[in-house]
């Protein structure tokens, strides 16, 4: 049986990841941080809570990393924790800097101390690009220009993963994801919050979202898809990074449109608000992707396109409240 370490086990990656995992017969332990009342609600969605081991730890405290890898020595570790939330990272840069970046140093240099065979997977994400690319897309090549506190510290976190890997041999991975949701998608990030807005409209409960910039474009996969992706780069002879997405990009518009149809909403405009509080002090105004190489060499491809993804989140949020009532 494979042993692998999941950081951010609670979040929207870390459940889909485990589940994905305890699939393919691991045991998978989960690292999360001490709190009066940890929400296991992914978890529980996806019905796998009490098919992990937890361990307790926080990626700002360098001993309690030391203390699990030096304890369980896992083979794998996924590390997808962090201060995900880019507008947040404006306000708490340095805490973000805390968690996003040095958090990885210390995780590395626990695993090149303590389990140097231990292969480890970094959370790289597009929003390091900004509004760099090239020919309309980004690739692994296109020059990283970061436009946040968050983007910058997840490029330092990349470079020292790719840093750890040239100075001391360890295998180590970046994973350079574009924007994936599912119906776990944390309620603050603007597709959930749309997906659980429209569900609310629909049921009477509220008569309107507020939201920021509607015009800027993404290129949005389904979460479920993305971390196979993951694993994928753990298994291969060599470590080496890869671009995922679905090279397809969706304004926010798009998503209002289809998620409002969806409940058979047409005059959606009205439903919708614009606060200039959620507009970022630094805007990425379009990402698309192209994962030729995560295609050619890892044999990925994502299978849930853009409005089932829609779709899918907009039911789940409409299942949720109704049983709620
Ligand atoms: P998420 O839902 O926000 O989950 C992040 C997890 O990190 C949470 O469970 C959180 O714990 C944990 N965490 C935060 N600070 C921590 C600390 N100091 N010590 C230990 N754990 C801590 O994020 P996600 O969407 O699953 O994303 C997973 C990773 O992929 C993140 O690194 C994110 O930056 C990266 N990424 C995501 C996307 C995307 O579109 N989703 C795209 C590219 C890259 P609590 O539950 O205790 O809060």
């Amino acid at each position: 049986m494979k042993t692998a370490l999941i950081t951010g086990i609670l979040g929207q990656d870390g459940a889909y990841l485990a589940k994905f995992l305890l699939e393919k017969n691991y045991k998978v332990y989960g690292l999360i941080r001490r709190c009066s009342n940890p929400n296991f609600g992914n978890l529980d969605y996806l019905k796998i809570t009490d098919k992990i081991e937890f361990v307790s730890g926080d990626m700002t405290d360098e001993c309690s990393l030391i203390n699990i890898i030096k304890t369980i020595r896992p083979e794998e570790v996924y590390n997808l924790a962090a201060q995900s939330f880019v507008g947040v990272s404006w306000d708490q840069a340095r805490l973000t800097t805390e968690v996003n970046s040095l958090g990885v140093l210390y995780l590395l240099n626990a695993i090149k101390l303590f389990s140097p065979t231990t292969k480890c997977y970094q959370a790289s994400t597009s929003e390091m690009f900004g509004n760099s690319f090239e020919n309309g897309l980004q690739t692994e090549n296109t020059p990283f220009h970061p436009r946040s506190p968050y983007a910058i510290s997840k490029l330092y976190a990349y470079w020292i993963t790719n840093n750890f890997k040239e100075s001391y041999g360890l295998f180590c991975c970046n994973g350079i994801l574009f924007n994936h949701e599912s119906p776990i998608r944390g309620r603050e990030f603007v597709t959930r919050k749309i997906s659980e807005g429209v569900a609310k409209i629909k049921l009477g409960l509220v008569n309107e979202i507020w939201l920021g910039n509607i015009d800027i474009k993404r290129d949005w996969g389904f979460a479920g898809d993305f971390v196979e992706s993951m694993w994928l780069m753990m298994q291969q002879e060599k470590p080496d990074n890869y671009l995922i997405s679905t090279g397809q990009t969706h304004s926010i518009r798009d998503f209002l449109e289809i998620a409002f149809n969806h409940v058979g909403i047409k005059d959606w405009e009205k439903y919708v608000k614009i606060d200039p509080q959620f507009k970022r002090p630094a805007e990425l105004f379009v990402l698309q992707g192209k994962s030729d190489k995560a295609k050619n060499i890892l044999g990925w491809v994502p299978k849930v396109n853009f409005e089932e993804l829609v779709k899918m989140m907009v039911e789940e949020d409409l299942e949720r409240l109704k049983s709620d009532k």
